[in-house]
């Protein structure tokens, strides 16, 4: 049982349409809690939601929309790659990723639609234009790079990927997170010769100059970590150029 929030509550509340905005205050209070805790309670309070909403979210009992509007629709030319990192340890779950990403993207989004001409999406079932197997999915990156080199596909290229920060960007844009926490350390040069490829092959027409750090478009961001700027950019680049 979850020991920071009243399961039954939540349960209940995930049912209707708008469960994000009836648990939204009691999530942030989490969130604000997580962040005065120490690491212990912190990576408990964590723990219990997202076991909570995984496993809510693969009985299908988060209520969500089925269908709806084509978010895509403003998918332009893709000419810039972002980089991201997971910060976390490798073997990062895409299930856990899946829910981060509903929770932490277009849960806030809903709540709160700040493009114009959006505000009706406030209170409605959150929807993100993704279906894989029949269930959508909320997926912020286009592509997961593991520590072994092998690159998981979540989004296909028409899709928007809500990792930026930046609408714009978003939607001429390619999202890659290395699944490794870089925040105060760098990756390895096989990881590095990974990334380039992956960039080689599938967007060879993208110039060197647009392939940047998530850093680089939403300043409140320190991913892809702090060795970014003035280290491995530069090495990435180089493999690029070759
Ligand atoms: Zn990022």
């Amino acid at each position: 049982m979850a020991q920071f929030f009243d399961e039954e509550v939540w349960g209940q509340a995930l049912k209707q349409p708008d469960w994000y905005l009836l648990i939204g205050p009691e999530y942030k209070q989490l969130k604000e809690l997580r962040e005065k805790a120490d690491a212990q309670t912190s990576q408990a309070i964590k723990r219990d939601v997202l076991k909570f909403f995984e496993e809510r979210l693969e009985r299908g009992e988060v209520a969500l929309a089925t269908e709806g509007e084509d978010l895509d629709a403003e998918r332009k030319a893709i000419d810039t790659v972002v980089i991201h990192h997971t910060s976390a340890k490798p073997g990062y779950s895409l299930k856990q990723m899946n829910v981060t990403h509903l929770l932490n993207i277009y849960a806030p989004y809903f709540a709160n639609p700040y493009v114009p001409g959006e505000g009706h999406l406030k209170g409605q079932p959150i929807w993100s234009n993704h279906i894989q197997g029949g269930k959508p999915v909320f997926y912020a990156y286009h592509w997961l790079l593991r520590m072994d080199g092998t690159a998981e596909r979540l989004l296909d290229d028409s899709q928007i990927g809500w990792h930026a920060g930046s609408w714009e960007v978003n939607c001429r844009s390619i999202g890659i997170c290395l699944d490794n926490d870089y925040e105060e350390s760098s990756p390895k040069p096989e990881v590095l010769d990974q990334l380039a490829e992956l960039i080689r092959i599938n967007y060879a027409g993208i110039e060197a100059g647009r392939v940047i750090g998530h850093r680089a478009v939403n300043p409140k961001t320190t991913c892809p970590g702090n060795e970014f700027l003035d280290g491995w950019q530069k090495e990435l680049l180089r493999r690029l150029d070759n």
